[in-house]
């Protein structure tokens, strides 16, 4: 937050709109990695970054510049990389072994993630409603699923649907909601997704869906009013939507 940060840029949910919110919620779509937990945290993400960058040192220099720009190399984001160099070069071998060696990074990654504070409350909350959860990540969905079963929660998450080789079809566009919604028969208007990037609003928007955005820094809640979401429709925190979930049950 700046000095010249406007209080109101800074609204977040009320308890009471957190209830109209979900009093008809009979489906959750959750992004995996921030609304559930934190997954480069023991293995750092600029640390992966690096390394994506070593496998590129394949072949000649202009080559491996083509591949990935110099100023992309600045990103510690190695999702962002791989998107790059997937929009640079849409149909190279390199992409499929790419996005295998992420998987197994992001699988790694699982076993020191930062449980995101309250998210097991929240899954298990909704899970005792009878409210039908599911996964919808950029991620891989085996890195999902080994976080969530080291959690004890994979009973809640029957359905995970992640990234696939074709990187065309990760968040923003809506595709892993849609398989979502379609496995589990659900009313896009009955449904919420809980995710904290633009790209999930913006997947939500295509699939009808109605979103929750989980905005843990001022940055992300600036962020998401720039975009046009409703304060109505952001929290800092999960424990606000555990105390409404709470209320209910
Ligand atoms: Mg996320």
């Amino acid at each position: 937050m700046t000095r010249d940060t406007p209080a109101a840029a800074l609204e977040t949910a009320s308890a009471e709109d957190l209830r109209k919110l979900m009093s008809s919620v009979r489906y959750a779509l959750w992004d995996f990695d921030g609304p559930i937990c934190r997954l480069f945290a023991g293995l750092a993400a600029s640390q992966v970054a690096r390394e994506f960058i070593d496998l590129l040192k394949e072949g000649k220099q202009d080559e491996q510049l083509d591949l990935l720009p110099m100023t992309e190399r600045l990103s510690k984001d190695p999702h962002a990389m791989l998107v790059t160099v997937a929009r640079r070069h849409p149909n190279s071998d390199r992409i499929v072994k790419l996005e295998e060696w992420l998987t197994g990074r992001e699988i790694a990654a699982a076993h020191s993630a930062f449980r995101t504070p309250h998210a097991k409350e929240v899954i298990q909350a909704w899970g005792n409603l009878g409210v039908q959860l599911a996964v919808s990540t950029n991620n891989s969905a085996r890195a999902a699923a080994r976080y969530l079963a080291a959690e004890g929660l994979d009973c809640f998450f029957p359905h995970i649907y992640g990234r696939t080789h074709d990187l065309s079809l990760m968040k923003p566009h809506p595709h892993t909601l849609l398989l979502a919604l379609d496995a589990m028969g659900a009313d896009p208007s009955e449904t919420l997704m809980l995710g904290d990037a633009s790209t999930d609003y913006t997947a939500a928007q295509a699939a009808d869906v109605p979103f929750l955005a989980y905005a843990d820094t001022f940055h992300k809640v600036e962020e998401f009013h720039q975009k046009g979401v409703e304060p109505s429709r952001i929290v800092r925190s999960l424990k606000d939507v555990r105390d409404v979930l709470s209320s209910q049950n």
